[in-house]
């Protein structure tokens, strides 16, 4: 069984989506998935888990545009109309919710539309990661909760970047987080592989945005990655290593645009 994980570079419109869609439906091993927030389709576009941010500070523009980016996402697809969720999100702002809550929505908001895409249970964050009552992520409690509520489903679209802490109040992982949440789930479900699919044919020499064409990397040792991934290669977060490291469990680094290069391994 495969945990895929996609990140808001991978679901940033609906042409991107289908993409995430058929990659999911072309192996049947690929069950249970792990989706950030929707990311910029263009450069000129922000991506949602900041607009949330300056929408929490009070800007009115950033609030309308998370509405608006997801309810053409729900038409262009399809999908029945997600109004009353945005709506409940207002609400909670009105009323004080919390900013982890507030921003965690993003990737709440995209699980919701997945599921319903792919036909497949949503499973939300609060159901993966554990967290202190000051907001520090537990390891071993998170392996514990996951492992038990993952029991219950065959299948699923996993909200990533959250989960809660001791009073049920919603927590956030540092930025880039849902990375953590794919690996997480693939440690509780006892996966054969975690794929991290990404905007990039896998962990490149160099960062694309610095040097030009930089060669792909085919293999790499967890200790490497995790080097890498702690130096700022932004690609995965550091926090990933761990979980699928306990189990021995490949990590496969995709591209959702090129889906036929391996990646990284
Ligand atoms: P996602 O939205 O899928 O989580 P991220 O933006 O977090 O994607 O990470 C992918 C980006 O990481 C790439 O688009 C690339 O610009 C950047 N990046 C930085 N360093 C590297 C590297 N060494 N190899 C590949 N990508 C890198
Ligand atoms: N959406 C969150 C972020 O932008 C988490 C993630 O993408 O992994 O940082
Ligand atoms: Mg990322």
């Amino acid at each position: 069984m495969i945990v895929c994980k996609f990140g808001g570079s991978s679901l940033s419109c609906r042409e991107s989506i289908e993409r995430v869609a058929e990659i999911v439906r072309s192996n049947d091993a690929r069950r249970f998935v792990v989706v950030s927030a929707m990311g910029r389709a263009s450069p000129k576009e922000e991506k949602i888990t900041d607009l949330l941010i300056k929408a929490y500070n009070g800007d009115e523009i950033a609030r309308e545009e998370v509405r608006f980016r997801h309810e053409k996402l729900c038409r262009e697809l399809s999908l029945p109309s997600i109004t009353d969720e945005l709506d409940r999100i207002d609400e909670a702002f009105k009323k004080g919710c919390g900013f982890d809550y507030f921003v965690s929505r993003g990737e709440y908001l995209m699980a919701k539309i997945i599921s319903g895409l792919l036909g497949m249970p949503f499973i939300d964050g609060t159901e993966i990661a554990a967290f202190s009552d000051e907001g520090r992520w537990l390891i071993k409690e998170t392996f514990v909760k996951a492992t038990e509520n993952l029991k219950k489903y065959d299948c699923g679209v996993i909200a990533g970047f959250y989960g809660e802490d001791g009073f049920g109040r919603v927590r956030l992982f540092d930025r880039g987080g849902s990375d953590i949440s794919g690996a997480v789930a693939a440690y509780a479900l006892d996966a054969d592989l975690y794929e991290n699919w990404t905007d990039v044919s896998g962990f490149l020499m160099a960062d694309p945005r610095i040097v030009d064409d930089p060669a792909p990397i085919r293999h790499l040792t967890y200790g490497e990655l995790r080097e890498l991934s702690y130096i700022g290669a932004q690609v995965l977060h550091e926090g990933t290593i761990f979980p699928v490291r306990e189990k021995n469990i490949p990590l496969n680094i995709r591209n959702t645009n090129e889906p036929e290069h391996p990646g990284t391994t």
